[in-house]
């Protein structure tokens, strides 16, 4: 089996990953951050994230395990003072992995005849700083609304405690494959209407936003920010790849949601 680590710059981090090195050695690993098997994360869900876009072309070969310098964060299940445990259950490893949904971004500009495409494990935000943002809503191809406001947030079930959950959006069991569209400062009086409320689309259904056009606006893909071209249109759906983590235990979905948002102040 051949482990890549990748580590967030902080010290804590990075002395995590000298001696995961170190133990990785002794016990005759193969490591390997170029094409590895398991991907090892040091840091946060942010650190994963940036694990994920780099490992981006690979996915389907690579098993990601995420540990924790902090809090429990949603893609980061081990803590550090359980960095033994981790090496035995890679040593008696047998593929067991659990998979989530991807969302696909595909971004038609004016004046280019290829759309680009991207791939978000949280979420992908259109926005517009400064002035408002008008943009015409379909889904599955049909016109739903004309959207003015900040912005436009579509969120995959992972993602759906992230952003989206800031935003007023539902959080969503990643055993469902579904979109999330919530609203960023939508403008709603005499003149301008829209739905108000986070929409779940289901996974044979797609979203498309097409932007009034003008070329400033932002455009995120979870950690990244795309700025400056002018966009036409762009297209979201469930991926049919996935991120596939190592499952050598389980936190249970809604357990890592009530530990990371409710905690046990109302326990008795
Ligand atoms: P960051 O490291 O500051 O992350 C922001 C926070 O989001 C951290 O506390 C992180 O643990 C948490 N987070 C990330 N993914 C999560 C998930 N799936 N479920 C629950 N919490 C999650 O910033 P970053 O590294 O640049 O992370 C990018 C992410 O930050 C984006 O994908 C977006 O979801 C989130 N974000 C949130 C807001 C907001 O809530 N208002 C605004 C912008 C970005």
């Amino acid at each position: 089996m051949k482990i890549g680590i990748f580590a967030n710059e902080t010290k804590k981090s990075m002395r995590i990953k000298n001696e995961l090195i170190t133990k990785f050695k002794e016990r005759h690993f193969i490591l390997d951050d170029t094409h590895p098997d398991i991907v090892i994360t040091i840091g946060g869900d942010g650190t994963l994230l940036s694990a994920f876009h780099s490992y981006e072309d690979q996915l389907e070969n690579i098993r990601f395990v995420g540990v924790h310098t902090g809090h429990l964060g949603f893609y980061t299940d081990w803590r550090l003072d359980e960095l033994d445990d981790l090496i035995i259950s890679l040593q008696s490893d047998n593929g067991q992995a659990i998979a989530y949904p991807l969302l696909d971004v595909s971004v038609h500009y004016r004046n280019q005849s290829k759309p680009d495409k991207f791939l978000a494990l949280n979420e992908a935000t259109l926005k517009r700083i400064g002035m408002t943002m008008a943009a015409d809503v379909y889904i599955g191809g049909d016109f739903f609304e004309r959207f003015r406001g900040d912005g436009l947030c579509v969120s995959t079930p992972t993602g759906s405690t992230a952003y989206n959950k800031s935003l007023g959006g539902a959080v969503i069991h990643p055993s469902l494959a579904a979109l999330q569209l919530t609203e960023i400062g939508s403008l709603n009086n005499l003149v301008y209407r829209t739905i108000s409320s986070p929409l779940i689309i289901a996974p044979n259904d797609w979203i498309t936003i097409r932007p009034n056009q003008t070329s400033d606006y932002f455009m995120t893909l979870d950690q990244k920010t795309v700025y400056g071209k002018e966009i036409e249109e762009i297209m979201f759906k469930i991926s049919k790849r996935k991120i596939r983590f190592a499952k050598y235990r389980h936190t249970a979905f809604w357990r890592r949601v009530q530990t990371a948002f409710i905690g046990d102040s109302y326990e008795n």
